[in-house]
C-alpha cells in the first residue's frame, strides 16, 4: 500500500530543508533595494554569517551557487598560469580543480580516491618539492558532499605550515558551513567557499566568499579577477546597490536574515554542529545494524571521517536505485542519488545513494526516514540485520 501523502521530505544533500520561518519571510512585494530597511538588514547578516563561518574577517556575497564560488575565490587571488594544488577526496574537489584547469590555472591534482580522507604527508612531499615556490594555493573540500568525508582542515594547514611554504589555504565548506564544525580563522583558512542551499536553510542563489588579509593582499595582482565576480566593492555594504553589481537578491536577503536568527541567536552555531552530529550518529547506527546482516554499507566506513551533513551509501547494484524509488513512492520520502561514484548511465551507478541530513532537521525527521529506508528493505526482500530502527532511537535517546 503506498503511503506518501502528507508532507513530503526532499532528505538530500542540498537543497536542503527550507524552515517554514524562512519561506514566510520571503512572503512579500518587492521592497525599495536603493534605500531603507533592506539596507539595513543586509548589514546585520554580515557579522552573523561570519559568525557561523567563525571568522573576523571579511564575507562577500554573490548572487550565484557554489559552482560560482569555485570561480570567484580563484579569480580574486590569481592569475593565469599560477600553480596551484588540489587535494581531491570526490566529485567535488575533482570539479573545483577542473574549473581552476579552464581559468588558465596550472593544477597539481592529488587524488586521494572515493573512499578516504587526505594523507596530508603527501601534500608535505609535493611542497617540499616546490622548490622555487611556484605554488600559490592549495584548494581542499572540506566536506565532499559526494563521498560524504570530511577532511581534516587543520592538518593540512599543518603541513602546509610544516615546509615553511606561503601558498594560501582555500576551502570549500559549501556542504559543511552550519553543518559540520569548521574554524576559519583557528584552522588557519584564507579563502573559505559557502552557499545558501545547504546548512544555511535558504532558497539556491546566494554564494559567500570569507577571505582574510592573506588573500586580499593576493587580490592586488589577481589578473583572472572580472569586474562582476571582484570581491572588493562586495565588502562595502555602505554602497549598497553596488555591492551586488546591480539589482540584489532581495527575497533571499529576508530569507537568509530568518535564517541566520535562528542559527546564530537562537540554537547558537556549537548546539547546531551537536545536534547535526547527533542526528548523523542515529543514521549510521541504523546503516550498521542494517549492513550487519546484507549488503549496505556507508561509503566512508571510519566513523571519525565522516560528514554530518550527509552519508554516501553502497548497496549492490541496482538495489540502490530501487531502494531509493520505494521510500519516494511509498512513504514520501526522496533520498539522494549517488554522485561521483559510477558514471551515470552505467548499470553499476544504480548501487549507490545518499541520505542528506544537513539544517533544518530533527530528530522524528531522520526516525521517519529510518523506519522508511527499514519498510523498503523489508519490501524489497533486501537482506539487511534486524534492529535498525532501536539502534537509531537508542542514539536520539542518549542524554
Ligand atoms: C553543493 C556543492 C557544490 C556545488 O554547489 P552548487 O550550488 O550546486 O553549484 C560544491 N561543493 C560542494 C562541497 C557542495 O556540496
Amino acid at each position: 500500500m503506498k503511503l506518501p501523502q502528507g508532507r513530503g521530505y526532499l532528505a538530500i544533500p542540498g537543497p536542503s530543508v527550507m524552515p517554514d520561518r524562512v519561506l514566510t519571510a520571503m512572503h512579500r512585494p518587492a521592497p525599495n533595494i536603493y534605500q531603507g530597511d533592506l539596507v539595513k538588514l543586509f548589514e546585520s547578516m554580515l557579522p552573523d554569517l561570519c559568525a557561523v563561518a567563525r571568522t573576523e574577517h571579511n564575507v562577500a556575497t554573490y548572487i550565484a551557487n557554489g559552482h560560482g564560488m569555485w570561480e570567484a575565490a580563484l579569480m580574486n587571488t590569481l592569475s593565469r598560469g599560477d600553480r596551484v594544488v588540489c587535494l581531491t577526496t570526490g566529485m567535488f574537489g575533482g570539479g573545483w580543480a577542473a574549473v581552476a584547469r579552464r581559468l588558465g590555472l596550472i593544477v597539481d591534482e592529488i587524488d586521494f580516491g572515493r573512499n578516504d580522507t587526505i594523507d596530508p604527508e603527501q601534500l608535505i612531499y609535493h611542497l617540499r618539492t616546490d622548490t622555487d615556490r611556484k605554488i600559490r594555493a592549495v584548494l581542499v573540500t572540506h566536506v565532499d558532499t559526494a563521498t560524504s568525508v570530511r577532511n581534516d582542515i587543520k592538518a593540512v594547514r599543518d603541513a602546509i605550515d610544516a615546509t615553511g611554504h606561503e601558498a594560501a589555504l582555500m576551502v570549500d565548506c559549501i556542504a559543511s558551513l552550519g553543518c559540520d564544525r569548521f574554524e576559519m580563522d583557528a584552522w588557519g583558512v584564507d579563502v573559505t567557499l559557502a552557499a545558501s542551499q545547504k546548512g544555511l536553510m535558504t532558497p539556491p542563489g546566494m554564494g559567500f566568499i570569507f577571505f582574510n588579509d592573506v588573500a586580499d593582499q593576493m587580490r592586488e595582482t589577481a589578473d583572472l579577477v572580472t569586474p562582476y565576480w571582484d570581491w572588493r566593492p562586495r565588502i562595502n555594504p555602505d554602497k549598497f546597490y553596488e555591492y551586488f553589481g546591480g539589482t540584489p537578491p532581495t527575497h533571499h536577503l529576508y530569507g537568509l536574515r530568518e535564517a541566520l536568527t535562528m542559527i546564530v541567536h537562537e540554537e547558537g552555531i556549537e548546539h547546531v554542529w551537536a545536534r547535526h552530529q547527533r542526528l548523523a550518529e542515529a543514521y549510521w547506527a541504523a546503516f550498521d545494524v542494517w549492513g550487519q546482516g546484507g549488503p549496505l554499507r556507508m561509503n566512508i566506513a571510519d566513523g571519525a571521517l565522516r560528514s554530518h551533513a550527509v552519508t554516501a551509501l553502497t548497496l549492490e547494484a541496482p538495489l540502490g536505485t530501487a531502494l531509493r524509488d520505494w521510500v519516494e513512492e511509498n512513504t514520501g520520502v526522496t533520498l539522494g542519488i549517488g554522485l561521483g561514484m559510477a558514471p551515470m548511465g552505467d548499470p553499476s551507478w544504480h548501487g549507490y545513494f545518499r541520505v542528506g541530513h544537513m539544517g533544518h532537521v530533527n530528530a522524528h525527521m531522520v526516525l521517519g526516514v529510518v523506519g522508511a529506508i527499514d519498510a523498503a528493505l523489508k519490501s524489497l526482500g533486501i537482506p539487511h540485520g534486524d534492529g535498525a530502527v532501536e539502534a537509531a532511537t537508542k542514539v536520539i535517546a542518549a542524554p
